[in-house]
């Protein structure tokens, strides 16, 4: 039988805040700035004699952060250099936090985390030249959170591939309700590593963890962990496992594949010390933490729990709304408008997740203009489908009308005759109709087959242009047949 072998993960995600300017000059902060070196000044460009001026939104950013997770905000916290030589980082150091991070503790999706420490992103390289190399310094020197988690031990590489991915979607999601970072993974706003190392034992864990990076989308964190993961099992198996060594590979999107990059620096090459150049920081001295913990914006999860216990609505269209804003604010809009009905605001919602994101899937609704001012109507189209005023094919039609062209729900449904006949008097005579029309039908139906008796509802449905109550037509028909 083969071994059993336990997958252990650690994440390290680094997130570009989204404030006006750089971390320590003030330069603009603009991830969309396509043309290259224009945002930069003495102080980003390292010139000498320069000083750094600490980015207090930026730390502010980092605060909030820590306040939604439930972790310890750092009352004493300094600014650290970690030395090395590379073109992007003119200063050759980074401006960094090492002992004293802004936050430390917390938990989220099922991680514990380790700290959040505040620093300075790179420039950019651009080594698809040929025989040269080019440096764009506008992203220098803008603030990048880096959040560290704990090291977590799983059963099977699926299980810890799958925590790693749904860890960093709910990372991303917090970050944009708290609107502190954009989080683009594609455009490197959120850049995601992942630590792994595998253990034949559960208590021992290995040594040599290998880091994962290039995880451009939640897919490859998922694809890589277990790439990785199944990688180093075969190494294990050959009896080779001193080839696993602790070093960093990229993830090699075309090839499905990690790749080595390089053999990994201690913390110790670093030779990190605290920058002279800044001052300390007194966090609960410069931030009032309660004012800001009872302003903090809803977090993702709370949001969940709201859904979950006011609206009582399925946990998938729930995820769908977390992950779906304008039509949040679209459902919210709608509730306002249906006296707390919990069927009714279920109806609505169903509608929502269905029809709707139907319609702006086949191209037919621009949004976010029609969310934003057709609440009232599509509420009022719902009262009258629970009140039975329509059939739930004619609420299709009258949304498919007020999707494209606007419009009352009421005035539509009169102007195409599409209320709901719930008048026994008038269906009777049409069902008497149509059974006289359809002897072998009531024949079929009289011998006993269900389905004969279907298809003399469709037609009165047909007759009455959907407009007929088809439990009632059905009931008349059955008891005009007796
Ligand atoms: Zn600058
Ligand atoms: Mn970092």
């Amino acid at each position: 039988m083969e071994k059993k072998y336990y997958t252990t993960i650690g994440l390290e995600i680094h997130a570009e805040l989204k404030t006006n300017t750089k971390m320590f000059c003030s330069c603009k902060n603009d991830p969309d700035e396509e043309k290259p070196n224009v945002n930069i000044c003495p102080v980003c460009m390292a010139h000498p004699g320069t000083l750094p001026v600490a980015n207090k939104k930026a730390i502010e950013n980092v605060i909030k952060v820590g306040l939604a997770i439930n972790a310890n905000i750092a009352d004493f916290s300094e600014f650290d250099r970690k030395n090395y030589f590379y073109p992007d980082i003119p200063k050759g150091y980074q401006i960094s936090q090492y002992k004293y991070p802004i936050v430390s503790g917390g938990h989220l999706a099922g991680l514990d985390i380790t700290r959040i420490h505040l620093e300075e992103d790179t420039a950019t390289s651009k080594h698809d030249k040929g025989d040269y190399s080019l440096v764009d310094y506008n992203r220098a020197g803008v603030p990048l959170m880096e959040l560290v988690t704990e090291a977590h031990t799983f059963e099977n590489p699926e299980d810890a591939a799958k925590a790693a991915s749904v860890f960093a979607k709910e990372y991303q999601l917090l970050l944009w309700y708290l609107g502190v970072s954009e989080a683009n993974m594609e455009k490197g706003e959120m850049r995601v590593e992942a630590n792994v190392s595998i253990s034949p034992d559960k208590d021992k864990k290995w040594n040599a963890y290998v880091e994962v990076k290039n995880l451009n989308s939640f897919k490859s964190v998922e694809k890589a962990i277990k790439y990785e993961v199944e990688r180093m099992i075969d190494l294990f198996e050959e009896g080779k496992e001193s080839e696993i060594v602790k070093e960093t590979r990229g993830w090699d999107e075309m090839k499905q594949k990690t790749v080595s990059q390089r053999k990994k620096e201690s913390s110790q090459d670093y030779r990190y010390f605290p920058d002279p150049d800044l001052p300390k920081m007194k966090l609960h001295e410069a931030f009032d933490l309660e004012e800001m913990k009872k302003n903090l914006s809803e977090t993702p999860a709370q949001k969940r729990a709201r859904y979950k216990n006011d609206y009582g609505i399925k946990d998938e269209d729930i995820e769908f709304y977390i992950n779906n804003l304008l039509y949040s604010n679209f459902f919210e809009l709608v509730v306002q408008n249906l006296k707390n009905d919990i069927e009714t605001i279920k109806l609505a919602s169903n509608y929502i997740t269905s029809d709707i994101v139907g319609f702006v899937s086949a191209g037919g609704v621009l949004l976010p203009a029609w969310l934003q001012t057709s609440n009232e109507n599509f509420a009022k189209l719902i009262v009258m489908l629970k009140e039975n005023k329509l059939s739930s094919r004619a609420g299709k039609d009258i949304l498919k009308i007020m999707c494209t062209e606007g419009g009352d729900p009421m005035q539509i449904a009169i102007e195409k005759d599409l209320l709901q006949k719930n008048d026994t008097g008038a269906l009777t005579e049409i069902a008497q109709k149509i059974i006289d029309a359809n002897e072998k039908v009531v024949v079929d139906y009289k011998a006993g087959k269900e389905a004969a008796l279907m298809s003399l509802v469709g037609q009165m449905m047909k007759e009455t242009k959907g407009s007929a109550n088809p439990q009632i037509a059905k009931n008349l028909l059955i008891d005009l047949l007796k």
